[in-house]
């Protein structure tokens, strides 16, 4: 009945840990959700008073395809200071979220059959989407070296068929930052055997402690895609705002995809942002982060309990991700692997805390927890989770 394409791909499992969540909630449960992958915060002012301005002067119109130049001109300026590069507007696309950005820059390069590589743990849509366009993820295996990807690792995965590598730092799910070195090594690698970095720095904002959020564009710009969206940094998920920015080439041949999908990003929300990085002075993206600085410590405060899972480093972004192997590995012994779904469920049941399992990550023993929720929920939830595996069996 359906296309084989369907078979490529089920529904995002982040997706359907928030909805066991939900069902749980609405079944009459008391349930911390520590799925979302969204951080809980009040509107900025300025994209408030943008969106309202927009509706009052009566916006009703399609833009642009991939966005307004008005805005496209302030992105091309954010991304030159990001950068310390100059960058054009014809250079930026804007697209309804960083997903769709990804997929864009998805169906324009690859070919039936090209490789791209995935450092794993990854976010669940990389991989999906890679299926969708018809090419074939490769994955690196960065667990044993802090959710970092190894040089030698990625170099070992380069074939000629290799047409692009997906960098996500700071990382969803692991909260891992890349370190510089590593990243002027796959820069190098994608220059000398010629393939693409879909750089994904939607939680570039959010980096903790002594991390720094490096830009591999300063390096190899003419081989990257720079992939970002206002839907963490400024809390704004469902106002669907993202871009893409990457060569001219690239930018043009994105903008005749989007005119036969989705057109325009959502007006209003576009006037919305272009508002707020006109006007904004940094106050309310101060006021996340130290939000979340302090939610991390709140939860890492609490995670110190832990007496057989090691405490996350949490370098950036908004997770927790618990290395559970030692937990589930005496368990798994005695017959069929225990995984991280077990846990998950143990939890949601007996504790009424919802999160989500490394396995919709490629890690059977990952579990990733949000901490974008607010603080007391999150030491109540937080502190369910320590009882219930410090007595795990
Ligand atoms: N990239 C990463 C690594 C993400 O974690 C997410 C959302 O969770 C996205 C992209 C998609 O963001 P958006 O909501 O802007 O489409």
């Amino acid at each position: 009945m359906l296309a084989q394409r369907t078979n490529l791909f089920g529904s995002s499992g982040t997706a359907a840990a928030r909805a066991a969540a939900k069902a749980a909630a609405d079944a009459g449960k008391e349930i911390i959700d520590l799925t979302a992958g969204e951080i809980w915060s009040d509107l900025a002012p300025t994209i408030r008073e943008g969106a309202i301005e927009a509706i009052n002067r009566g916006v009703n119109r399609y833009t642009d395809t991939v966005g307004m130049m008005e805005l496209r001109e302030a992105l091309a300026r954010k991304v030159s200071l990001d950068t310390g590069q100059i960058w054009k507007a014809e250079e930026i696309a804007v697209t309804s979220g960083a997903k769709q950005a990804l997929f864009n820059a998805a169906m324009v390069l690859l070919n039936p059959g090209d490789e791209v590589i995935i450092p794993a743990p990854y976010w669940t849509t990389f991989p999906a989407q890679v299926l969708i366009a018809g090419g074939t993820p490769v994955f690196v295996d960065t667990r044993s070296n802090g959710y970092v990807p190894r040089f030698e690792d990625i170099k070992a995965a380069v074939t000629d068929r290799t047409r692009a590598i997906v960098i996500n730092t700071p990382n969803n799910p692991t909260g891992a930052v890349y370190d510089v070195q590593t990243l002027i090594g796959i820069a190098e690698l994608a220059i000398n055997r010629n393939f693409w970095i879909v750089f994904d720095e939607c939680y570039g904002d959010f980096v903790h402690g002594d991390h720094r959020h490096h830009l591999i564009v300063s390096v190899v710009r003419a081989r990257t895609l720079i992939v970002n969206a206002f839907s963490k940094s400024l809390a704004l998920t469902g106002w669907r705002i993202g871009y893409l920015a990457g060569p001219k080439e690239v930018i043009n041949a994105v903008k005749a995809l989007q005119s036969h999908t989705t057109s325009n990003p959502n007006v209003i929300a576009q006037h919305a942002v272009l508002a707020h990085l006109q006007g904004g002075d940094g106050t309310y993206e101060s006021k996340l982060r130290s939000q979340l600085a302090s939610a991390r410590q709140v939860g890492l405060n609490a995670l110190s309990s832990l007496t057989r899972v090691p405490v996350p480093k949490a370098q950036g972004g908004f997770y927790f991700y618990l290395d559970l192997s030692d937990l589930l590995k005496p368990a798994s012994m005695n017959g069929a692997a225990v995984t991280a779904d077990e846990v998950v469920n143990s939890l949601l049941s007996e504790a009424g805390v919802a999160a989500v399992s490394g396995t919709v990550f490629g890690d059977p023993a990952g579990l990733r927890l949000s901490y974008g929720i607010p603080p007391e929920k999150l030491e109540a939830g937080l502190s369910r989770l320590v009882d219930v595996l410090n007595a795990w069996e």
